[in-house]
């Protein structure tokens, strides 16, 4: 058995990724997974316990390894890479915070994404640059405190006055908000408009006048992680500010959220990942009855070949769906069937790996309730594992969708 910096026994996950991915990519994965081990893992305890956000330097040092800007073009100082290296980039970092994976995770998938996908060429050149180094965060304002699954029909309000528009409205769950330079956000335009056409998104500078924004108080996941309200106050905006086409917001947000799952769907394995090498590692230190260490309990055993083999199929699975993505051929419901399952079975294995574990699994320097706490958010966020189902049956019924429709 050889232990790594992290205390654990080399991780399972490294088993799986290597075939996969060219070798590059996995010495990308490595690095990045040991930048966490070094520089993120001492740490987190610390400051979970203080109910802290990450704190500045951290952000910083993330910046300074670039990885906000991992899919950004190199001419733009970005490094350039694929959606397939950001997932990586999760994999490596949720394995130990999905606070701080997110942190990126998100200022790239949901931020930079949109932007680089349908930005005007004036958009990209007044923000990428600064998008990649860090020193600028886009955040995606899609959910609001009266819209969560039904997101195409926003609450917030653009009316036309004058040249500009003026927005009016709450948008909440914003990752990121405290960090935040801008948000893009999503906001009804043609009342009247046919579905999914009556919308759009505006880039919006956080310290436009009208602008505010609140830290989400109370939250216990992804604690590390901002999470904020914003609110617009008759905040002007003029149609240069427009993201995209005008009342085709939603394709906007949609069509972000592809790539987005796929992220969540690596967060899900990221906890499995780490789960799995814990508990194996547990199961042959921790000796019961006998002198015996638990691990040759059979019943033991099935609990470490299930999530074994949940972690090959998922990776494998997750792996060519990236591929699919940077090649542009990714079908909708494969990008909400991997996150769906992912984090369902993630989550249910997370369970049975701490009734492994007994007692100390719910001690939180053990950290393992971290990522049970953090699973949930797999399952509701990017799209309610429930609500997206709807998107993946379609396919299955197109009659009855028809109908609905
Ligand atoms: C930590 C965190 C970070 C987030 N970050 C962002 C972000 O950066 N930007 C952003 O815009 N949003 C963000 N979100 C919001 C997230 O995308 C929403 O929570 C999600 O879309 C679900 O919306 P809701 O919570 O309002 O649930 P609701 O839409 O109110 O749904 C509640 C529940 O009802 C059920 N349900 C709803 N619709 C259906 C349906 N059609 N079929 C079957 N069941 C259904 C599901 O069980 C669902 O979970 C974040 C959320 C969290 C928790």
């Amino acid at each position: 058995m050889t232990l790594g910096d992290s205390g654990f026994m080399d991780r399972r996950i490294d088993t799986y990724l290597k075939p996969l991915v060219n070798e590059d990519r996995f010495l990308f994965f490595e690095e990045v997974a040991r930048y966490a081990d070094e520089t993120i893992a001492p740490r987190i305890l610390e400051w979970e316990r203080a109910h802290e956000l990450i704190p500045d330097d951290a952000i910083k040092s993330m910046a300074d390894m670039g990885l906000f800007g991992i899919t950004i073009e190199d001419h733009f100082g970005g490094q350039g890479g694929q959606h397939t290296d950001l997932v990586l980039m999760g994999l490596a970092l949720g394995y130990h915070s999905h606070s701080v994976a997110i942190t990126p995770g998100a200022a790239t998938s949901l931020g930079s994404k949109p932007l680089m996908m349908c930005g005007s060429d004036a958009q990209k050149e007044a923000h990428l640059a600064a998008l990649a180094r860090g020193e600028r965060m886009f955040v995606f304002g899609l959910s609001e405190p009266g819209r969560g699954s039904d997101a195409a029909n926003p609450e917030v309000v653009a009316t036309r006055d004058g040249e500009g528009w003026i927005i009016r409205g709450e948008k909440c769950w914003s990752t990121n908000a405290k960090w935040a330079s801008h948000v893009v956000v999503h906001a009804l335009t043609e009342p009247g408009g046919r579905h999914a056409h009556r919308s759009t998104c505006f880039i919006v500078p956080m310290d436009a006048e009208g602008v505010s924004y609140n830290e989400m108080g109370g939250k216990k996941v992804w604690e590390q992680s901002s999470t904020g309200s914003i609110g617009f106050d008759g905040v002007r905006v003029d149609d240069d500010m427009i993201l995209g086409e005008l009342n085709e917001g939603f394709k906007v947000m949609v069509t972000t959220l592809n790539g987005g799952r796929l992220f969540i769907a690596g967060l899900a394995l990221s906890s499995l990942a780490f789960a799995l090498d814990k508990t194996r590692h547990f199961a042959q230190e921790r000796i019961q009855f006998a002198d015996k260490p638990i691990g040759r309990f059979q019943r033991v055993q099935d609990v470490l070949v299930d999530m074994d083999i949940a972690l090959e199929q998922g990776l494998t699975w997750l792996m060519e769906l990236c591929r699919q993505y940077d090649q542009g051929t990714l079908a909708r419901e494969q990008a909400a069937k991997v996150k769906i399952e992912c984090s369902r079975v993630a989550s249910h294995l997370l369970v049975e790996a701490m009734e492994v574990c007994g007692g100390v699994a719910c001690l939180d320097e053990f950290g393992m309730i971290r990522h049970h706490d953090d699973l949930f958010v797999t399952r509701v966020g990017e799209g309610s594992n429930r609500a997206l189902k709807t998107q993946v049956a379609s396919p299955l019924v197109p009659d009855i969708r028809r109908l609905l429709d």
